[in-house]
């Protein structure tokens, strides 16, 4: 039986037996197995992975593990200062667009409110989630474990918060998003992009008494919802600031 020591940095030993949370392993095997197979076989989804270091050198997913090997997997690209840094997946634009699984629709409704393009629907499968986040590269959001292992999803990340306010806190401070923000882009109902619309257009949509207060109206291009910055809106902006600014 040969062994490997694996180290998890960053948040990676969130994934990790209770035992091992400090986050060293040292993994028996006695096949050949690449790099990515054994990192997913103690439990650590390859989506999550940013950056592998093998005895000191960047290797990529491919790399077939070796008796006594000293492996460092990181889950941020940037948390080691080396030259020969190997990138496992393209970097993501600063506005990166989301896919979202039927557990997190509050969150996703907060991620297109913050202006990202973000896919959510309650029926989507297991399936589905990974084709589309591979097709349109889409970073996808998950509650499961089990669906970031699939080799399909290239990006993907496990939201660890259960409350949906943290999840926007915890999602904003990982993908770094408060610079690419535009609030009131997207439709919070179904992603669709908002326009300007004037209140003469759609004076007869609006409930009684809020053509009296308010003037300025966007409606979306999909669903025709009216977006209006009323009490609730204020609510949203006010989230919204929180989570850009880190206010309390
Ligand atoms: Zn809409």
């Amino acid at each position: 039986m040969s062994h490997a020591i694996f180290h998890f940095h960053d948040e990676l030993n969130f994934f990790l037996p209770r035992r091992h949370k400090h986050g060293t392993i040292e993994h028996a095997f006695d096949w050949r197995a690449s790099v990515k197979d054994m990192i997913e076989s103690l439990g650590v989804p390859h989506a999550e992975v940013e950056l592998i270091v093998v005895n000191g050198n960047a290797v990529d997913f491919s790399y077939v593990v070796l008796p006594d090997d000293q492996i460092d997997v990181y889950s941020q690209y940037d948390t080691v200062d080396m030259c020969d840094k190997i990138r496992l997946r393209p970097p993501l634009p600063a506005a990166p667009a989301f896919v979202l699984d039927q557990h997190l629709g509050r969150l996703a409704a907060y991620l297109r409110m913050m202006g990202f393009d973000t896919l959510y629907r309650n029926d989507y499968h297991d399936e589905e989630l990974a084709r589309i986040s591979h097709d349109e590269n889409r970073v996808l959001l998950t509650r499961d474990v089990g669906l970031l292992k699939r080799s399909l999803v290239i990006y993907g990340y496990y939201v660890r918060a259960t409350h949906r306010e943290q999840q926007l806190v915890e999602i904003t401070r990982r993908f770094n998003l408060p610079a690419a923000a535009a609030p009131f882009k997207h439709c919070m109902k179904c992603n669709g992009l908002l326009d300007p619309v004037a209140k003469a257009a759609i004076l007869d949509r609006l409930p009684d008494g809020t053509a009296q207060y308010y003037d300025e109206f966007h409606r979306c291009q999909s669903c025709q919802r009216i977006y209006w910055k009323g009490p609730h809106f204020q609510k949203m902006q006010q989230l919204v600031e929180q989570v850009l600014f880190d206010k309390p």
